[in-house]
């Protein structure tokens, strides 16, 4: 794996010495030796992760650190903090700052590696997500992540310990709960099962298990559909470390030593959140997009271009198995005049109302879109003409006998009708789907001269 790593650092000696590391691992390396010039770069999007010294002339890393976290355009570039000393106030302070990670120097060699790597490779999914998420409009993230809004979101979770020797009144656990939800599993074995069937935000884990395998443990979590993006948090034994850079390579996000510092544990949970909920928001985003390209706002119902997907499908899958399809074209009767008499928000009721009747009329196969307008296709696989007729004036009867309503003050209605085409496919001749949505529109052409309020379908 590859990233763009922008080292900061007043000393060009300190510089030197991390770029040459890290290149080492053919990571790129860039550089600044100054807060304003590191803001410069990762506003232009060419950090994957910044290494930033602590202290400074003129802005220290801390403020380098806030504004890159109040930035909607930087804010989910992870930072590690190099303070020089294991301060425990300054590993406090960067975590106010919005700090991803602490380094302490000397760097020491395997934390350096393993931690611009596994934020890397957070930032690569992040990136992914936020590409599909803006679908060209920057706006819509920068709406939904404010580092306060996630802040807030993520400053407590739902955390499984799975730890086959950690007390169930351990200082951990009680330090913990003070502001999450915590629960130990105590059994390893128990651990998968649960953790698949339960929400959590986050998992801590012993890298160390008794009659079991962490790293296969988490090779499972990576694997499975509704663990997959769940943050997990290694506890290692001093020593460990070839395990612990396997698993990084798995998938493991981060990890603390024992003994436990909690305070560090803390920071690491709650970045680890604060990233979970940012990408919770795009990957929700991004769903929304996805339904806004196949569904039709008004009714809620399939739009045309899914109908045109699906109906190639079910065209291909009638012709395979042999069984028929059918293709009912519906129409709202004297549309225009609803329009005109009562208005084209009460006309959009009436859709609205249509649409819903139609669907809750049909079987769960059958699909309903809207074609157009006041327009509707209804595709019924595994279904004869016969068949498709009976429902359409199952339809037809349920529209005509209620009248919908125009508005909650108005307890008339409006009465409205439809009219509906019905055509199958013909096996054995050279039908095409394009033929047979044209039968089923000429078939409604037909219904409607025929004095509308009826269904039509024409003759094979
Ligand atoms: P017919 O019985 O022959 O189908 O007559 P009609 O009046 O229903 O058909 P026509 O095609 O003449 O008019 C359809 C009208 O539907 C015209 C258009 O302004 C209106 N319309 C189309 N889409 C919408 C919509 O989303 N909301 C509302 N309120 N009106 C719509
Ligand atoms: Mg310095
Ligand atoms: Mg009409």
């Amino acid at each position: 794996m590859t990233a763009r790593v922008l080292v900061v650092d007043d000393v060009a000696t300190n510089i030197r010495l991390l770029e040459a590391r890290l290149m080492a691992e053919y990571f790129q390396v860039l550089t600044a030796a100054n807060g304003k010039d590191a803001l410069q770069i990762c506003r232009s999007g060419q950090a994957d992760v910044v290494l930033l010294d602590v202290m400074m002339p003129e802005m220290d890393g801390f403020e380098v650190c806030r504004q890159l976290k109040s930035d909607p355009a930087t804010m989910h570039i992870p930072v590690v903090m190099v303070t020089a000393l294991d301060s425990q106030e300054d590993k406090l302070q960067g975590l106010e700052a919005g700090a991803d990670d602490f380094l302490t120097k000397p760097v020491d060699d395997f934390s350096l590696v393993t931690r611009v790597k596994s934020l890397a490779r957070l930032k690569m999914t992040t990136d992914d997500l936020r590409l599909r998420a803006q679908n060209g409009d920057e706006l819509a993230i920068e709406n939904f992540t404010s580092m306060e809004k996630l802040k807030s979101a993520a400053s407590s979770g739902r955390i499984g310990i799975v730890d086959d020797v950690m007390a169930s009144n351990s200082d951990t656990i009680r330090f913990l709960s003070q502001i999450n939800d915590v629960e130990l599993i105590s059994n390893p074995h128990d651990a998968l099962i649960k953790i698949a069937s339960d929400q959590y935000d986050l998992i801590l884990m012993s890298m160390y298990l008794d009659g079991a395998d962490s790293l296969r443990m988490c090779s499972h979590l990576r694997t499975i559909e509704n663990t997959r993006n769940i943050p997990i948090i290694g506890i290692a034994n001093s020593g460990g470390e070839e395990t612990l850079s396997r698993a990084l390579e798995i998938g493991l996000n981060d990890f603390v030593h024992r003994p436990i510092d909690l305070a560090e544990l803390a920071a690491r949970i709650r970045t680890q959140l604060i990233r979970k909920r940012y990408n919770d928001c795009l990957r929700s985003s991004v769903q929304q997009t996805i339904e806004m390209a196949v569904k039709d706002a008004l009714t809620g119902l399939h739009n045309r271009r899914y109908f045109e997907t699906q109906f190639q499908i079910l065209f291909d899958k009638a012709h395979a198995t042999n069984k028929p399809l059918s293709v009912v074209m519906c129409d709202i009767d004297h549309f225009k005049s609803v329009n005109d008499t009562f208005g084209h928000d009460v006309g959009d009721n009436v859709i609205r109302d249509c649409a819903e009747r139609i669907n809750n009329s049909v079987r769960k196969n059958d699909l309903v879109c809207r074609f157009g307008g006041e327009e509707f296709v209804i595709l019924m696989p595994e279904t004869s003409e016969r068949m498709a007729a009976l429902v359409s004036e199952r339809i037809r009867e349920t529209i005509s006998l209620e009248p919908v309503s125009a508005n909650s003050a108005d307890e008339e209605g409006v009465s409205i009708t439809m009219s509906f085409g019905v055509s199958t496919i013909e096996f054995g001749s050279e039908d095409s789907k394009e033929k047979l949505l044209r039968r089923a529109d000429l078939a409604l052409y037909n219904a409607k001269r025929g004095g509308r309020n009826r269904v039509a379908s024409l003759a094979a």
